[in-house]
C-alpha cells in the first residue's frame, strides 16, 4: 500500500490516530478541524493553523507574481482562522528559496505578505529561512483567538441544518482552468483568474457567523464543496444533500463556462480554493440570519442543501432528481 492508495485524508487519519489529544474539555483539540484549539482560560481559546505551499505542486513560479504569491500563501492560513469564528493575531513564516532567485522577487513577495498582514491586522513575528536545492517552499503558521462561545467546529452539524456558503463557488477553479488552458482574456476570464490568484479570506464573515448561535458547524472551502462537506459529515456523523440549482454562481463563471462548454456546477462543487465559508444553520433561523448577513455584507448567505441523518451519504439533486458530479474534490496524493 502506498500513500497514493490511502490519499491525503487517509494519511491525516493515520497521524491523528497516533496522536490523540485530550479533547476540547481537556484543554486542547488537535487534528481534524481547520485549526488546533488551545484553551487559554475558561472563556478564551487560542487557534493555530499552518499550511505548506510547494512550487510545482501548489503554484507555478511563471503563473503567479511574487506579490500575489505572498498575499495568497498568507490568505489561505487566515481563512482557516476565519473558519473557526476567530480573529487572526500573529504569523510566522518558514521559507526555503533556491539560490538563483532574484532579490527583486523576494522583495515583491514580501510586499504582498506585508499588504495582507496590514489588511488583516496581523503581525509577522518570526520564522525560518533556508536555501532550497529544488522548489520554493512557503509555510505560514498563523495564531488567532476566539471566545469559547463563538468557536465553530466541523463536528457541530445537526440533521436538518441548512448547508450555507458565504460567496459564489467555482470562480477559483474556473480561473485555474482558464490559466491551464490558456484561454483568451476578457473581463470575465480576468475576474476568475483574479479570484484564483488573489483569494480573499473572509475574516469579517467568519467572526460574524461565529457570533451567531444559529450557526452550528463551520469550515472554509479550500478543496471544493464535494470534498469539504464530507469533512463536516465525518466529524458530525451525518449525511448531506446538495441542491445543485441553488449553488451560487457568478455571472462571470456562467459566461466563461458557456463559452468553453465547461460545467459550471461541477466547477462549483469540485473546483477548490474558493475560500468562501461553509456553515450549517438551524433551519428555522435561516431567514432572519440570511437577511442580517445581506444587510451586513451585501451578499447572499446561500442555502445550498441540508444535513441529513444518513452518515456518509452525500447526494446531489437537481430539481429533486439525483445527479452525479463527474469530478470529485482534490486530494493532494491521489490526483498527481
Ligand atoms: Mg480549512
Amino acid at each position: 500500500m502506498t500513500l497514493r492508495d490511502i490519499g491525503e485524508f487517509g494519511l491525516i487519519e493515520r497521524i491523528a490516530e497516533r496522536f490523540p489529544t485530550a479533547g476540547f474539555e481537556g484543554g486542547s483539540l488537535g487534528i481534524g478541524d481547520d485549526c488546533a484549539v488551545l484553551r487559554r482560560n475558561r472563556d478564551e481559546l487560542d487557534l493555530v493553523t499552518t499550511d505548506l505551499l510547494i512550487e510545482g505542486s501548489h503554484f507555478l513560479r511563471e503563473a503567479i507574481s511574487p506579490r500575489l504569491l505572498g498575499r495568497k500563501s498568507l490568505a489561505v492560513n487566515l481563512s482557516d482562522i476565519a473558519a473557526m469564528g476567530g480573529e487572526c493575531r500573529w504569523a510566522f513564516l518558514a521559507l526555503a528559496l533556491p539560490g538563483e532567485i532574484s532579490v527583486a522577487w523576494i522583495d515583491e513577495f514580501f510586499d504582498g505578505v506585508q499588504e495582507r498582514l496590514a489588511e488583516a491586522g496581523v503581525e509577522l513575528l518570526g520564522g525560518d529561512t533556508t536555501r532550497s536545492n529544488g522548489p520554493i517552499v512557503i509555510q505560514f503558521t498563523v495564531l488567532g483567538s476566539v471566545s469559547r462561545a463563538h468557536l465553530k467546529l466541523r463536528r457541530a452539524a445537526r440533521a436538518q441544518d441548512l448547508i450555507c456558503v458565504t460567496d459564489c463557488l467555482g470562480d477559483s477553479g474556473a480561473g485555474l482552468q482558464a490559466l491551464l488552458e490558456g484561454v483568451a482574456r476578457n473581463d470575465a476570464v480576468a475576474h476568475l483568474i483574479e479570484r484564483h490568484l488573489d483569494p480573499r479570506p473572509q475574516l469579517a464573515e467568519g467572526a460574524w457567523l461565529g457570533a451567531s448561535s444559529d450557526v452550528h458547524a463551520m469550515m472554509d472551502l479550500s478543496d471544493g464543496l464535494d470534498s469539504d462537506i464530507r469533512r463536516i459529515m465525518e466529524q458530525s456523523r451525518a449525511g448531506a444533500r446538495i441542491e445543485v440549482e441553488h449553488l451560487p454562481l457568478s455571472s462571470q463563471l456562467r459566461e466563461v463556462a458557456a463559452q468553453h462548454a465547461w460545467s459550471a456546477w461541477e466547477l462549483a462543487v469540485s473546483g477548490g480554493e474558493d475560500y468562501a465559508l461553509l456553515c450549517t444553520v438551524a433551519p428555522e433561523r435561516y431567514t432572519v440570519l440570511a437577511e442580517a448577513f445581506r444587510s451586513r455584507f451585501g451578499r447572499e448567505l446561500s442555502a445550498v442543501g441540508r444535513i441529513t441523518d444518513r452518515p456518509g451519504q452525500l447526494l446531489y439533486l437537481r430539481d429533486g432528481v439525483q445527479v452525479d458530479p463527474s469530478k470529485l474534490g482534490f486530494d493532494h496524493f491521489k490526483n498527481d
